[in-house]
């Protein structure tokens, strides 16, 4: 598909360059020869005017004037001809590199979203077949009871809800590419937001949510950023064992406000550390973890976000001794 856009692009840009050198050679060919004519005008009215050249060159001059004119004149047209078919080359090459220049960030969009649907279609079959599959059997088993049809039911529910996180991550990402309203935003509602979003989980693994106060104010989305930190947080239990600490901070550094989140975790191995943000993007380790279910796209919506509110996350962590992501912030 790019291969032939390639070439449809780069004759377009051919056919522009001709264009370009027709209007070039036109002009040139008649400047040329119009001076050409000059010249040879100014040299007849000499010959005319002294008897001495007419008496050397005899009555042949004017026609040798004329086949003078006309061989230049050919001449010039070769020249131009030579030169016109010499920049259409070069150009042309030049022009089908333009070409894929030009639709090289299309064509990498184009497969991003390409492997984007791929994995987003992969991910959501998993649910479905496993659902699929369940009502099969249970269609097939004529000692069907009420006990086997509830824990069926149970089963479906657990997947139905997969499906929502999956598809509320992905409605996130796309809502993602629109930008919030940048305001002052007071830095305590985003992390009161962020802990009571994720107060549930970590209750349920006994984990202690240590955030100091704070009165920081930064610009950006308060919203989007609530939603940022709640994705930190939340892996930051997701990935802990029970009865550890997970610190929320928040701190001043020149024109930027620092807040991070810091684990007690499994940690991230270093070669995954490059690919945590990627989409659909899971380390072995945390997709081995039972209750760590997650698609691998909490830290794209969180990159997504911080790249609307001109913030960058970094992270710094150890295998088996925690993780630290750090959220720059645009301080008010
Ligand atoms: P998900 O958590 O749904 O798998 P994310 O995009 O949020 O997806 O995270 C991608 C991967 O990064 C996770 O699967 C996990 O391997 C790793 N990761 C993220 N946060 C942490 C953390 N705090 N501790 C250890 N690993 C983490």
């Amino acid at each position: 598909m790019f291969r032939s856009a390639t070439i449809r692009l780069t004759v377009l840009y051919v056919a522009i360059l001709a264009v370009i050198c027709l209007f070039f050679s036109v002009n040139l060919y008649r400047v040329s020869t119009n001076e050409l004519d000059r010249g040879l005008g100014r040299q007849m009215m000499m010959f005319q005017q002294n008897p001495q050249f007419q008496n050397f060159f005899g009555d042949d001059y004017a026609q040798s004037r004329d086949d003078q004119l006309s061989e230049a004149r050919r001449h010039i047209i070769i020249n131009l001809v030579d030169v016109d078919i010499l920049i259409l080359v070069i150009g042309g090459i030049g022009c089908y590199f333009l070409a894929r220049r030009t639709l090289k960030p299309i064509q990498e969009a184009h497969d991003a979203q390409v492997r984007f649907t791929a994995d987003a279609s992969h991910e959501l079959r998993t649910p479905l077949a496993a659902m699929k599959a369940e009502i099969e059997v249970a269609l097939r088993d004529p000692k069907f009871d009420k006990k086997e049809a509830k824990g069926l039911l149970e089963s479906n529910l657990e997947e139905l809800d997969k499906l929502t996180v999956l598809s509320n991550d992905l409605l996130s990402l796309a809502r993602n590419g629109e930008k919030g309203e940048i305001v002052l935003v007071d830095l305590s509602t985003v992390i009161g937001g962020a802990m009571q979003n994720t107060k549930t989980s970590a209750d349920t693994k006994k984990i202690t949510l240590n955030a100091s106060p704070t009165n920081l104010k930064v610009l950006g989305d308060a919203q989007g950023l609530t939603q940022l930190l709640t994705v930190l947080v939340d892996n930051a239990i997701k990935y802990s064992e029970p009865s550890t600490t997970v610190t929320l901070k928040a701190a001043k550094r020149d024109d930027e406000v620092l807040l991070s989140v810091t684990d007690q975790g499994i940690g991230i191995d270093p070669g995954d550390l490059s690919r945590i943000f990627d989409r659909f993007y899971r380390a072995d380790s945390s997709r081995s973890k039972q209750d760590s279910a997650g698609y691998g796209l909490g830290l794209s919506i969180a990159k997504k976000i911080a790249e609307s509110n001109y913030a960058l996350i970094t992270v710094k962590s150890k295998k088996g001794a925690g993780s630290n992501f750090t959220v720059r912030l645009k301080s008010a």
